[in-house]
């Protein structure tokens, strides 16, 4: 019985620590989900996969995922699989600063 108990504590540490590793750290957070794909439930599960559960090859495709690493923010309106670079982003995040 203890060994069957202590078996299922570790498949469950397991899991949580799996999902730990394959889910972005800015998921919670990512504002695309409440926003931009707010209504696009089949748009965002797909994203998801591909990007957001998908563990580092996952995320370092995500251009908001690279964009948020370099700055520290990235725009709401960007999507994971934007056709702009990397650079050009940043370039038009700070175009928009000096404008404001
Ligand atoms: S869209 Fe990109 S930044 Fe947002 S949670 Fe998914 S992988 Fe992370």
């Amino acid at each position: 019985m203890f060994n069957f108990a202590t078996q299922i504590i570790k498949q469950k540490q397991t899991t949580y620590t799996h999902k730990m590793e394959t889910t972005c750290k800015n998921y919670e957070k990512c504002p695309i989900y409440n926003g931009i794909l707010k209504d696009k439930a089949t748009t965002a599960s797909n994203y998801r996969r591909k990007y957001c559960d998908a563990g580092h090859e996952g995320w370092n495709s995500c251009k908001r995922y690279l964009v948020k690493e370099k700055t520290g923010f990235c725009p709401p309106d960007i999507l994971p699989n934007t056709f702009r670079s990397i650079d050009e982003i940043i370039h038009e995040m700070e175009m928009m600063q000096k404008l404001s």
